[in-house]
């Protein structure tokens, strides 16, 4: 981000702003990016520095620090949640990196990484790194792992509204999901009732529903499991709801 960038949110500053970061150790780095020279490490945590500077110009704004965690950062974790309390982020938070399609093993981290991550969260949660963060919720991330919908039924269609700045509507920011319709053309709250989104809705009332929607989107480690599980508490007890709960998860 350059100044004539950084200038232009000053003027109108967001409520949050998130800044997803690929940051890997300096050693691996050209493994990770062969093409792109080292340098451009550098040259983000100097753009990082800068927006730090500018900071005390956005008195509302929520700084975040969000970082996929793969094969080539896991052990960056502890490092990055000091340098984001020094350059004053107010957050920090981690996610698994979904396997890449076509390509599942390319960087996605490994059984055994998995497990040392979990160690290191429980070790780090420990600490006071003076930076709010997102380890509690990453630790059952992790031990739900990719196969969310095998744990966890996806309540998303009835409870949440993602609208894009081109308008259009889906229900969650997978960006395979099917959209729901567009508030340029269409009040949002004929959207929400309107044939595409009922018809999800009656498909994953039946667990057998989820193979259809399975096998076009990607779900692994979805960032919204957390929330599925607190609604899935509330409803896993009322008998219709059975239905689309896996055998595996009717506790
Ligand atoms: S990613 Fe999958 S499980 Fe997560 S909210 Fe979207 S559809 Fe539901």
């Amino acid at each position: 981000m350059d100044e004539a960038q950084i200038a232009g949110l000053i003027k109108s500053p967001p409520q949050e702003l998130q800044i997803s970061t690929w940051i890997s150790s300096p050693q691996d780095w050209p493994t990770l990016y062969s093409r792109e020279d080292g340098c451009r490490l550098e040259k983000m945590w100097d753009n990082m520095n800068r927006l730090s500077l500018a900071k005390k110009k956005f008195a509302q704004t929520r700084f975040i620090l969000h970082q996929p965690l793969h094969r080539f950062n896991y052990r960056e974790m502890a490092s990055l949640l000091k340098r984001a309390h020094k350059l004053g982020f107010d957050r920090v938070t981690f996610s698994p990196l979904k396997p890449l399609p076509g390509n599942p093993e390319a960087i996605a981290l490994t059984t055994n990484q998995k497990r040392t991550v979990e160690k290191e969260i429980m070790q780090l949660k420990q600490i006071d790194f003076g930076v709010d963060h997102n380890l509690n919720d990453l630790l059952h991330r992790m031990r739900i792992g990719p196969d969310v919908w095998q744990t966890v039924p996806c309540y998303m269609p009835w409870s949440h509204a993602r609208i894009r700045s081109n308008g259009s509507v889906t229900f969650c920011n997978n960006p395979n999901h099917l959209m729901l319709g567009d508030i340029n053309q269409q009040p949002f709250s004929v959207i929400w009732n309107d044939r595409p989104i009922q018809k999800l809705r009656k498909q994953l009332i039946h667990h057998d529903g989820y193979k259809h929607i399975i096998e076009s989107m990607d779900c692994a480690y979805c960032c919204h499991v957390l929330h599925n599980l607190c609604v899935h508490q509330v409803v896993r007890r009322l008998s219709w709801i059975k239905l689309m709960i896996p055998t595996s998860a009717r506790l």
